[in-house]
Parts: C-alpha cells; structure tokens; sequence
C-alpha cells in the first residue's frame, strides 16, 4: 500500500469552494502534514459531516465517510474501537460541531478517544449562504440576525479543556507552516485531540478578512507550557482582542480510551474476528 504523498492523496474531483476560501490552506496542511508522518493511504480515515469543508470527502482519495451535518465524530469513534491502528480524523465546521455537534465533542473529550478533530472555524454557517454560526461574535448582523446576534460567541478551546481535552489547539488557515506542524502533533498524540482552526469565508463573511485575521491573529508565547492545564485556560479565556495560535494544552501521559480496554490490549477487534470468528453464516443469511 503506498504511502500518502500530496499528489496520490487527491481524488480526480477538483474542489468546488469559492477562490479564496481557508479551505484550501487547511486542506493543504493536512495532505501535507499526512505526507510528512509517512502514513500509508489505506491506514488514514477521514470523517466528514454537512458543510462547505465537509465536501473535502469527495476531493480526497483516502477511506473517507461523509455523514450527517454535525455527526461527524461518531464513526470515527466506531472506527477506531474495531481498528486502533488506524489514524482517524474528523473534518467538521464550526456550524456542524460546535452546535449540532457539540455533544460529541464533549463526550469524545471525556473518553479520550483516540481521534483527531479538525474543526474549520470561519464564524458562519456558509454552505446555506452565511447564517450566524456558534462562533459568531455577539451583535453580528446576519441573514438570521437582522439586528445583531444577541448569544454569547462560544468558545470551544474552553469548553474542549473543560471536558478533559488531552490535546486542545488552535491553527490558522493561512499560516501553513505552524498548521501543518499543529496537525501533525494532533495526530500523532495518545488520545483526543482538538485543533479549532481560523479560517476565511471570503463570500459570506466579509467582517473578517485576511486583513482582519492579520491584525488580531498571533502565535501563543513561546514561554506557553502547554503541559500547564490553567494555563491553557487562562489564555483561551482571555478577553476579545487577540487570537492566539499553538498547542494550548496537551497531557502526553492520561491513556487514550481503548488502551483502557482489556479486550483490546492484544490487538484490534478487526483482528480478534477474523482469526477466531466465522461470520460467513451471518452473510449468507442476509445475502
Ligand atoms: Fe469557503 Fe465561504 Fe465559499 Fe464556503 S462559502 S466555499 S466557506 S468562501
């Protein structure tokens, strides 16, 4: 099975998001990012819900589902407990996870699943033409806020650590270098791993544009310990003002969650049927 390269990672479908979009900068990381860790083709699975990045499932030649809006993270956890050698990534927006979607991430913290969860952030829902998103700053007018967005923006680098988080960053779309660099240790990390990227929607969000991104968007000190779980905290709660970029927190010790299953220390569950059950019965029956 060949290794991911840039090249042999896409599909023959060529991406349909306007020009401009931060999809490609993340897109682009990730192939990046899977090249560097020399992973095969066949052992990367990518999960996908409902939403202008999500239609990155059909622009990728890896196993890939494309699911419901908001849903993308329940097959990645079943992916994983029937095959824990597999990297297992959840593609979302922030419409899709951080509001339809946001029990699965909670729950995916607390059990320290060992997926990671890429999370497009550009504060609207833009697939259905640019509603207001969980993310979108408060008094923000939109199709759905005519006269300003009266609910708190949420904001899920607290929420994720909040949770039990053992992995919580933060990426931006157009700062290539430190994303690719974000993701790389998100997937290779024990256990749940959250990266919020910021990302441009240069049709349906005009508020905030590269220049914009550029003013407030800043890498965390290099004196952050991202060991330190206050901290990472402190810093994601912060008021409005800048954005902060980085591994906000990341706890390399706490066992992801099928390394505290018994049944799975030996070898995968994938394995464990095929070498001691004969299901051929159950297939014939429903033949
Ligand atoms: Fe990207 Fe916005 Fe266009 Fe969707 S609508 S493809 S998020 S720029």
């Amino acid at each position: 099975m060949p290794k991911i390269t840039k090249q042999n990672i896409k599909s023959p479908i060529k991406p349909t998001w306007c020009a401009g979009c931060g999809n490609f900068g993340i897109l682009r990381a990730l192939y990046a990012a899977l090249e560097e860790l020399e992973l095969n083709r066949a052992d990367v699975v990518t999960s996908y819900g409902v939403g202008c990045c999500d239609n990155g499932a059909d622009f990728s030649a890896n196993y890939a589902i494309h699911g419901l809006h908001g849903r993308s993270v329940p097959p990645t956890i079943g992916v994983k407990l029937a095959n824990h050698e597999l990297k297992v990534i959840s593609v979302s927006g922030d419409g899709g996870q951080y509001g339809e979607g946001l029990n699965h991430l909670m729950f995916a913290a607390r059990g320290n699943h060992n997926i990671t969860m890429l999370v497009h952030n550009n504060n609207r829902y833009s697939l259905t033409t640019g509603q207001a998103s969980p993310t979108t700053p408060k008094g923000t007018k939109t199709k759905t806020t005519p006269e300003g967005l009266i609910e708190e923006p949420f904001n899920p680098l607290h929420t994720a650590l909040s949770a039990h988080a053992s992995f919580v960053a933060r990426g931006y779309a157009n700062d290539f270098k430190q994303l690719k660099e974000i993701i790389k240790s998100a997937i290779t990390h024990r256990g749940f791993a959250l990266v919020d990227i910021l990302q441009a929607c240069v049709t349906f969000n005009k508020d905030y544009d590269f220049k914009w991104y550029k003013d407030h968007v800043e890498h965390l000190s290099e004196d952050h310990d991202s060991s330190d779980w206050n901290q990472a905290i402190e810093v994601a709660t912060k008021p409005a003002g800048k954005l902060f970029t980085g591994v906000y927190y990341q706890d390399e010790d706490r066992p992801a969650y099928h390394e505290s299953l018994d049944v799975l220390n030996e070898k995968p569950l994938v394995k464990q049927w095929q070498a001691e059950r004969d299901i051929s019965p159950v297939i014939k029956h429903y033949a």
